[in-house]
């Protein structure tokens, strides 16, 4: 379950639903049956369905851009998404589970994993040495992202909300945990942990208030990645402040196919561990939802289907 379908129920996320509608970016399984012509996958594989599979025609796609493609067939949006027992997907748009990762873990491989992977190593161009802010740090992208970050030999601050979490997030071993609470609080805090030069990157899942404040946490040459906004979704800018301080905003979302390869890959070594907040069945879909909505969640939730 990710934020993004308690959205589109909602009817706030901005895409165009057409109905009858089925919840779900992420869903991993076995292949119960192939098409006709169907020639890397068979029946008992054990997949995760890709999240945006290029549509492999657009001019985007046929340059090799497929992370610009400008008909993804992305489940949950465009196509019935993973709150089912069967689901469909093109042949190019399955990953392979390697035998060492569980269906729960690969079924959080993509939106948390993959987006935050590309953010801050590929977006973001964090490297080992350089510091990294990363808010919402309990949340199921927050907790891949300062997995990822530590991996990537980066200095760690996770930014949470609450004390609860804190102890949450301490335990993935990040170098500083800082609760936040007004606007305002995180300057302070962040320079207390990384000097008043700033952070290297931050990354923004947030948006809103927040966004304002990280901005004022960057180094000089520092990029704050943006890919988030459930705190807010239209911010006041000084354009003043923002061009003297030489910093680059970045906006991304998404993933690389290579980049799902690598999580699979350390996620099977014990490199990478998905947080599970919790399971439920999916009929209970609504629970999961309401969880969400009250931001209680540490980490992924997720749905079982046949699960009573
Ligand atoms: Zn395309």
């Amino acid at each position: 379950v990710n934020h993004l379908d308690v959205d589109i129920r909602a009817g706030t996320s901005r895409y165009p639903i057409a109905f009858p509608h089925q919840l779900g970016r992420e869903a991993a399984g076995v292949v119960v049956a192939v098409g006709d012509g169907v020639a890397r996958w068979k029946e008992g594989d054990r997949v995760l369905v890709g999240s945006a599979p290029s549509c492999r025609s657009c001019s985007a796609c046929l340059t090799g851009a497929t992370a610009l493609c400008e008909r993804p067939r992305r489940p949950g949006i465009d196509a019935p998404g993973g709150y089912a027992e069967l689901a469909s997907a093109p042949e190019h748009g399955l990953f392979a589970i390697p035998d060492g990762v569980s269906f729960e873990q690969a079924a959080c491989v993509q939106l948390a994993f993959g987006t935050t992977w590309h953010a801050l190593i590929d977006r973001g161009q964090l490297r080992a040495g350089e510091t990294a802010l990363v808010l919402a740090a309990a949340s199921g992208t927050g907790t891949a992202a300062v997995q990822i970050a530590r991996l990537a030999g980066a200095h760690v601050i996770a930014a949470v909300g609450s004390e609860a979490k804190a102890e949450r997030v301490r335990a993935l071993g990040v170098d500083a945990v800082v609760v936040y609470g007004e606007a305002g609080d995180l300057a302070a805090a962040v320079e207390a942990h990384a000097g008043p030069r700033g952070v290297d990157v931050v990354l923004d899942g947030v948006g809103g208030p927040l966004f304002r404040e990280a901005l004022r946490v960057l180094r000089r040459g520092g990029r704050l990645v943006s890919f988030g906004a459930h705190g807010g979704e239209t911010v006041p800018f000084d354009l003043i402040e923002f061009f003297r301080s030489y910093t680059s905003i970045v906006a991304t979302r998404g993933s690389l196919a290579s980049e799902i390869e690598s999580i699979l890959a350390e996620l099977e070594t014990g490199v990478l561990t998905a947080v599970v907040d919790g399971t439920y069945p999916l009929e209970d879909a609504w629970q999961a939802h309401e969880r969400l909505e009250r931001r209680e969640v540490v980490g992924r939730v997720l749905l079982v289907p046949n699960a009573r």
